[in-house]
């Protein structure tokens, strides 16, 4: 499809539902225009000019706005573009969008817009991609992150390794369809560049893991037997009274998740208390065996146990379960402690989530280890999608390589190459097909 062809005028609310000051709707597509013009009985909207005025419906004045008309293909989907910007109410939005879509636009659908703009050539998928990426960061450094990518840095390196791989096809080609005027390419510059290639996209994929680290986030589970204090902690880390805190044992019967921010994304666990009991009852049970489970799913443990009580079998079996991860090792309610604290394993930080001493120096080296995962600084950001469509173009380079290792017909190299340059176009969206797109687009918000 390219920017000529006719869509559906599409519009949607593009700020979050909510109280704030100011509310954003969208419209795009051919009677853009024509809309602003009629719900604000204004004649001379024109594209660069910003419009103050009321929407108007059957004489009932709306709300006072202000437009902003962006004419194709200047614009974010590279279609007219007309963005309302209303009072941030609820309501206020809900009832400017109505207004407009009985005007002749139509609800526009999960990421249409960005859509669109994929399909206008103004962005490229990956750069689609890092749009959804930047407004779901779950961290301020991911965000700075994916914004490298919608500036184009990602789709630069795969056009540089793209561009290379077509200039070896091509000659490949020239001397395949011409061999009376054009010489084959030697296989040792075939192997050369492939070579190379493959460098370049390996260069990328190191990047793999702490991309999927920092888009992801770790996941850090607090574990401990019943009444050590896990939820007390996790609680002080947060800052907030998430989890409930009492002295009853078992209290934590399920698995509480929440979001903390240490750089990179946390996903803190907070576990129901390991113990072997004749009295747990059949939730309880389960609440265990999922904290087992979540232990081992963890990638950075906080072990906790009672200082005040001191070891017992219970802590020592639980950090058997442990003891092979990631982990630290806490010994809270050193506050009850009458004696001086001799750390019975190696790696213990003290605390007391009590008078909160100890906190900040476990958040240090919980920030050391985490960041640890992730920020061998991170060049490339890529997600599963792009990562598969690499390690495909990877494979195809070193099908190539080996065949030009042995001298085979250039006609059979040429097969591994081309399919190469497919998995290169599918990053940046040149070749995909409707499912891959819609299943990427369905993912985004509407009004993006
Ligand atoms: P969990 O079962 O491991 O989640 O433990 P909780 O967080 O529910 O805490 C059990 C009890 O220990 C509660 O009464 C807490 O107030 C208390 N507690 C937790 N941390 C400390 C601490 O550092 N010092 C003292 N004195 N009490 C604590």
């Amino acid at each position: 499809m390219n920017i000529n062809q006719e869509f559906e005028t599409i519009a949607a609310i593009s700020t979050p539902l909510g109280t704030g000051g100011v509310g954003v709707v969208r419209i795009s597509g051919d009677k853009s225009f024509e809309i602003a013009k009629k719900i604000t009985c204004k004649n001379n909207i024109t594209a660069g000019k910003i419009h103050h005025g009321w929407v108007v419906d059957d004489g009932v004045k709306i709300d006072e706005v202000i437009i902003l008309p962006f004419k194709t293909p200047n614009s974010y989907t590279g279609e007219d573009v007309i963005e309302i910007q209303c009072h941030g109410g609820v309501n206020v939005v809900r009832n400017i969008l109505d207004v407009v879509l009985k005007n002749g636009a139509r609800p526009a659908e999960r990421g249409e817009f960005t859509k669109r703009a994929f399909l206008n050539k103004k962005l490229d998928l990956s750069q689609a991609e890092a749009v959804d990426d930047l407004i779901h960061a779950k961290t301020s450094n991911f965000a700075i992150q994916s914004a490298k990518n919608l500036s184009g840095v990602l789709a630069k390196k795969i056009n540089e390794i793209k561009a290379s791989v077509f200039e070896v096809a091509s000659r490949i080609v020239a001397g395949i369809d011409f061999p009376e005027d054009v010489k084959e390419p030697e296989y040792s510059y075939i192997i050369e560049k492939f070579e190379n290639s493959v460098r370049e996209i390996d260069r990328v994929l190191a990047c793999a893991k702490s991309s999927d680290i920092l888009r992801q986030g770790v996941k850090v589970a607090i574990v401990g037997r019943p009444n050590v204090g896990k939820s007390s902690l996790f609680n002080a880390l947060l800052n907030l009274d998430r989890a409930i805190v009492t002295d009853i044992a078992g209290t934590t019967r399920d698995i509480i998740k929440e979001n903390l921010d240490l750089g990179v994304a946390v996903t803190l666990i907070d576990t129901a208390g390991i113990r072997q009991d004749d009295n747990i009852d059949r939730v309880e049970e389960i609440g265990i065996e999922y904290s087992k489970q979540s232990a081992n799913d963890a990638d950075l443990v906080l072990f906790l146990y009672d200082a005040s009580f001191g070891i017992s079998s219970e802590d020592i079996e639980i950090y058997e379960i442990i003891k092979d991860k990631t982990h630290i090792v806490v010994a809270n309610k050193t506050d009850l402690l009458s004696e001086e604290f001799v750390p019975r394993f190696e790696n213990t930080v003290k605390l007391s989530v009590y008078t909160k001493d100890g906190l900040e120096d476990l958040k240090e080296k919980m920030k050391n280890i985490v960041c640890s995962f992730s920020l061998e600084e991170t060049e490339f950001i890529t997600n599963k999608r792009q990562q598969a469509c690499l390690e495909r173009c990877r494979e195809s380079l070193a099908r190539a390589i080996a065949a030009a290792r042995s001298c085979e017909l250039q006609d059979m190299i040429y097969i591994d190459v081309k399919a190469a340059l497919l998995s290169l176009d599918e990053i940046t969206g040149e070749v995909i097909n409707d499912e891959i797109l819609n299943n990427i687009f369905d993912h985004f918000c509407i009004g993006k």
